[in-house]
Order: structure tokens, then C-alpha cells, then sequence
């Protein structure tokens, strides 16, 4: 939390605030991901302007969850840099633009700010490595350990229709 009255930003003043986040559990898709368990820092640029206040937010975090292929635990790199404002007067129907979600009064919610971003900039899926080979589709074994003993299914015709029942996602 930032308190931003504290502050007493002037019109064209520009504060910046380092805020340690705790990253809650985040569940995508009814899988769930985690933020390292330590604080991460977080740099909170504020700007008073005539008619509200500018919020940027800055943060580099590692993010832990199961592969999207091979089912292991992978760690990726998020880094957020998201932006808000704040009317003093927001329009009557006001565009949500003009008003800031995560402020509360004088208080900015930092955490929740950064776990919102932190999802958004989540990429699509997850992966171990940009190679991972994934389990095989027909035993299930983890690729990546080496080939199974199944027939190659590369090449082979017979075996996409199955692929595409299993659900298996080459991309
Ligand atoms: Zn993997
Ligand atoms: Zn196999």
C-alpha cells in the first residue's frame, strides 16, 4: 500500500516508491502458478498532473508452474510495466480510464495491481524450455529424458488422428 496523500505531490511533481510485493498463488486455467516465495520489488512512479494522478508500475519477477507440455515444473521470467490514472473529477459514466481500480481513497493497492499484471503478462503457455518435447502420446513418457519405445510418430500418418483425440497440442 501507498498512501498517497503522504506524499503531497504538487501539480508536475513525479515521486517514485519501491513497494515489496508478496505474489499470491495464481490460478490460469485451473492451474496454478506462484511468484517466488521471497518479496519482489516493485517501483511505483507517481505524477501529479492538474487534473489527476499518473501510476506506473514497474516489476521483474520469476514465475513457477507446470510445463505446458512435459507436465514439469517450470520457471519463466514476467516483467510488468503497466500504467493507470486517476481523474481528481472523473466524469459523470466515466470511462475506466479515468479512475484507477486499485486505489481506495489516498491508498494504492499495490499487490493487487502487480498480481493483476503479473497475469496479464503472463505468456500463453508455459514451457520448460522453447524445445521441450513434451510427453509421448501414446506411453506418456517425458520426451525430454530421451525417446521412448513407441514407433516414431513423426512421419507416420496413423498416428495424427490419435494425437488429435489425445488433445495433443504440437505447438
Ligand atoms: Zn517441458
Ligand atoms: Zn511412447
Amino acid at each position: 500500500m501507498i498512501d498517497i496523500a503522504q506524499l503531497r505531490l504538487e501539480p508536475g511533481e513525479e515521486r517514485s516508491v519501491e513497494v515489496p510485493v508478496v505474489l499470491p498463488h495464481l490460478a490460469i486455467g485451473g492451474v496454478e502458478y506462484a511468484g517466488p516465495a521471497a518479496p519482489v520489488v516493485a517501483r511505483v512512479d507517481l505524477t501529479r498532473l492538474n487534473s489527476g494522478l499518473l501510476l506506473r508500475l514497474r516489476l521483474a519477477t520469476t514465475i513457477d508452474g507446470p510445463c505446458h507440455r512435459c507436465l514439469e515444473e517450470a520457471r519463466i521470467p514476467v516483467s510488468i510495466d503497466a500504467r493507470e490514472y486517476q481523474a481528481d473529477a472523473p466524469e459523470a459514466g466515466a470511462e475506466s480510464e479515468e479512475v484507477c481500480d486499485y486505489l481506495q481513497g489516498d491508498e494504492l493497492d499495490v499487490a493487487t495491481w502487480a498480481a493483476d499484471a503479473v497475469v496479464l503478462a503472463m505468456p500463453h503457455k508455459i514451457l520448460c524450455r522453447e524445445d521441450c518435447k513434451g510427453l509421448c502420446p501414446s506411453c506418456g513418457a517425458d520426451l525430454n529424458a530421451g525417446p521412448c519405445d513407441c514407433p516414431p510418430p513423426a512421419g507416420d500418418d496413423r498416428w495424427g488422428p490419435l494425437r488429435e483425440l489425445l488433445g495433443d497440442d504440437p505447438a
